[in-house]
């Protein structure tokens, strides 16, 4: 299994951490040892004092494919999630300004979380999915996935396109706006179309 993640797909973020609007999706990936098991706490990493939450829509591919049709894309993948891209944001500056590859800061462990899969049969369309995240009881980000610059589709059409998709494989699809730092302690809670899709404490 393999996660992707997609930088800077929504606009409003991009600017505020003064990046351009890319042109086609920036792609980054975290290894399987990067996702949080069921149950278990954030912990917080001794090599970073500025930890970022980022909240993003996860899917699920739920059947291989390459060089799939955006078009077609919606047959691969009928379950979504909420889920955290943790980011060590003092590293990733460091490394940014370097020209570096980012996975120090992107992808180490605990970096990736998802909530609860909620099938796409029951929920929504995928295209006007609403959410949020609450830090200690306080809003701090909100979203829909109408504010992508690159639809769920797209990406998969263009993801797949590099890289072969298989059963399993998560996609995050990027963060709004409102990223900030978590500290220990903290309880992060995120909610999916109003219904909570999953709560995090940071230790
Ligand atoms: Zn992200």
């Amino acid at each position: 299994m393999k996660i992707i993640c997609v930088g800077r797909n929504y606009a409003e973020h991009a600017a505020e951490l003064n990046n351009e609007i890319p042109k086609e999706p920036v792609i980054f990936m975290k290894p399987d040892t990067a996702l949080i098991l069921p149950k278990q706490p954030f912990f917080y990493p001794d090599f970073s004092s500025d930890v970022h939450y980022e909240t993003e829509i996860v899917i699920r591919i739920n059947r291989i494919g390459k060089h799939i049709e955006e078009k077609f894309a919606h047959r691969y993948y009928s379950e979504v999630a909420l889920g955290i891209d943790f980011t060590a944001r003092d590293l990733q500056t460091q490394l940014k300004q370097k020209g570096l590859p980012w996975e120090k800061a992107k992808a180490f462990d605990n970096s990736a979380m998802v909530g609860q899969w909620i099938s796409i049969d029951t929920s929504p369309d995928i295209s006007e999915l609403d959410f949020s995240l609450h830090l200690n009881g306080k809003e701090v980000q909100a979203g829909n996935s109408r504010q992508m610059i690159f639809s769920i589709d797209a990406l998969i059409a263009h993801i797949s396109s590099y890289f072969t998709l298989k059963i399993g494989d998560l996609i995050f699809t990027g963060t709004p706006s409102g990223v900030g730092p978590v500290h220990k302690g903290d309880k992060l809670e995120g909610y999916l179309n109003a219904v909570k899709n999953f709560t995090l404490n940071i230790r």
